[in-house]
């Protein structure tokens, strides 16, 4: 299955190998497979009442995972999507800070929630998608990706947690 991601030479900048997964998503047969086997891993983990996708891969696998699991989506969106009430919670990227919300009101005090997104690098996307959550009364039950970019320490800093990934890159 990783011979369907294409690995990028210096994209978006001179020195980053970038792992585009548009041709896995584009064969039917791989993408349920990885949909199937993400939804099985967290049932492992208990019970899901939600799932929660970052903008904008993370829609893309967290929404068939969901109606999969049969729980409702969570969009965490980039910052100044939504319109307002949102919680935020703003993090570091390696030049300025961005940020992910998330509608105020439609996380049930409590939901235990599945967070998902395509690629695991340093964990800072996840984290933050965690901190929302969580901020906004959730539980945390776990976290899958599609692909983790091993040398980039993602899961050092999801320790403790719940983290499924399906393909492995140094
Ligand atoms: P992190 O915050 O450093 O873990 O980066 C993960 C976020 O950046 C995710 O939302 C990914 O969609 C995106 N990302 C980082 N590297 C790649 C890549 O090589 N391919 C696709 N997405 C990536």
């Amino acid at each position: 299955m990783l011979a369907l991601v294409r690995a990028v030479p210096d994209y978006p900048v001179a020195g980053v190998t970038f792992r585009d997964i548009t041709g896995l998503l584009a064969d039917g047969v791989a993408f349920g497979h990885v949909v199937a086997e993400l939804a099985r891993a967290a049932q492992g983990w208990g019970g899901i009442d939600l799932v929660a996708g970052m903008e904008a891969r993370g829609f893309l696998l967290g929404a068939p995972i969901a109606t999969s699991l049969g729980v409702g989506f969570l969009p965490l969106r980039k910052a100044g999507k939504l319109p307002p009430p949102t919680e935020s919670v703003s993090y570091d990227l390696e030049y300025g800070t961005a940020a992910l919300e998330l509608r105020s009101g439609t996380l049930p005090v409590g939901a235990r929630v599945l967070v998902v997104d395509d690629v695991l690098a340093t964990g800072g996307t996840a984290a933050a998608g965690v901190d929302l959550v969580e901020r906004s009364g959730g539980v945390v039950v776990g976290l899958a990706f599609l692909m983790e970019l091993a040398d980039l320490g993602g899961r050092a800093r999801l320790a403790g947690r719940e983290v499924a990934t399906l393909l492995h890159v140094e």
